[in-house]
């Protein structure tokens, strides 16, 4: 159940429209050429980058010199069905025509180059070459830097800090994934989210029936400050029996990052106040996790209606805040002239 209506009273700090437009079809991570290695220079090395690219399967990186020497050990580990680089296990029929795992569990048990029965033949040697090559992470072309060994290389790209994030929508499952920019985009056009500029912000919530307290009630809004997207979520949920309403801000990018960020949120009316000031967590962690770790503004729904004010048929918030950057150095060690001697 969405909320009626979402009213922005005024949050700009002179950033301008166009600026939100310009960063969308930015994209900031321009293709680096690398030179990787392969533990063994098996095709000269030459042209390693191109092949280890191809052999992994990354489109789109490739130049015009990308064509690898007809007998690379890639094209050895390429697999004659699916032509994705093969990784252990690999299995080979009885005359020796290696395939992938996964072409292997779809062929039903025929060799696809000699239709002979395929039976369970492990190719080990092949296997042993295939580990020791070391290929660059598959969030290459976002940007990431580092090659690994094979197993490692799985490793890394579970956390690797250039794979795609996922949609920070909350109330449905997207699946869509992407870079940063990407996902503003999708928000907006497809989510129809409100898009603001500006660290400061002032919003008021209103739902015209504020007994229906489901899980669902919820609304995203998008800030973009200091060159960074950031995701204000207003929703009303069940805390235990009780119904209540929360706020939190999250990041859009690595926590890392997120951790140069604080805000604040503050709620009131009829001389009562509730303030929050934390630190925007990263899209990284979903919003179901940061809902149920608690890390924001939670309103209870008497103090809601209360802040609504008039005869508690309408729920009417008003919520504003600010996002500020955090200093990088601390001022430890600054030397503040009149109290220096
Ligand atoms: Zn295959
Ligand atoms: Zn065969
Ligand atoms: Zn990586
Ligand atoms: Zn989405």
């Amino acid at each position: 159940m969405e909320l009626d209506s979402i009213e922005c009273v005024s949050s700009t700090d002179g950033i301008d429209e166009d600026e939100i437009h310009h960063h969308n079809t930015h994209h900031p991570h321009p293709h680096h050429h690398h030179q990787f290695s392969t533990s063994k220079p098996y095709n000269g090395g030459s042209n390693n980058n191109a092949a280890t690219a191809a052999a992994n399967g990354i489109n789109g990186i490739m130049g015009p010199t990308a064509i690898a020497p007809a007998t690379s050990v890639h094209e050895l580990l390429e697999c004659p069905v699916c032509t994705n680089s093969m990784y252990p296990p690999i299995h080979q029929c009885q005359n020796g025509h290696t395939l992938c795992f996964t072409c292997k569990a779809r062929v039903h048990n025929r060799c696809p180059t000699c239709r002979q029965e395929l039976g369970d033949i492990r190719c080990l040697a092949l296997e042993k070459v295939a580990e020791s090559l070391e290929l660059p992470c598959k969030y290459y072309n976002l940007g990431c830097p580092e090659i690994f060994p094979y197993y490692s290389k799985l490793k890394h790209e579970t956390v690797c800090n250039y794979r795609p994030y996922n949609c920070p929508y909350a109330g449905s499952e997207c699946s869509v994934v992407g870079d940063i920019p990407f996902l503003v985009s999708h928000l907006r056009d497809d989510h129809k989210v409100d898009m603001h500029s500006g660290s400061t912000f002032n919003h008021r919530y209103v739902k015209s029936n504020p007994r229906e307290v489901e899980n669902a009630t919820w609304m995203l809004t998008v800030f973009h400050c200091f060159g960074q997207y950031f995701c204000l979520h207003f929703e009303a949920f069940q805390l235990g029996v009780a119904p209540v309403y929360m706020a939190f801000l999250r990041f859009m990018g690595d926590e890392a990052e997120a951790r140069n960020y604080s805000y604040s949120l503050e709620v009131g009316a009829n001389g009562r106040k509730l303030i929050w000031e934390g630190t925007p967590r990263s899209i990284r962690d979903s919003h179901r996790k940061v809902r149920d770790s608690h890390d924001g503004l939670i309103i209870q729904r008497n103090m809601a209606l209360f802040f609504s004010g008039g005869d508690r048929k309408e729920l009417k918030l008003r919520v504003t805040g600010r996002i500020w950057k955090e200093q990088q150095n601390s001022d430890a060690g600054v030397c503040i002239p009149n109290l220096c001697s």
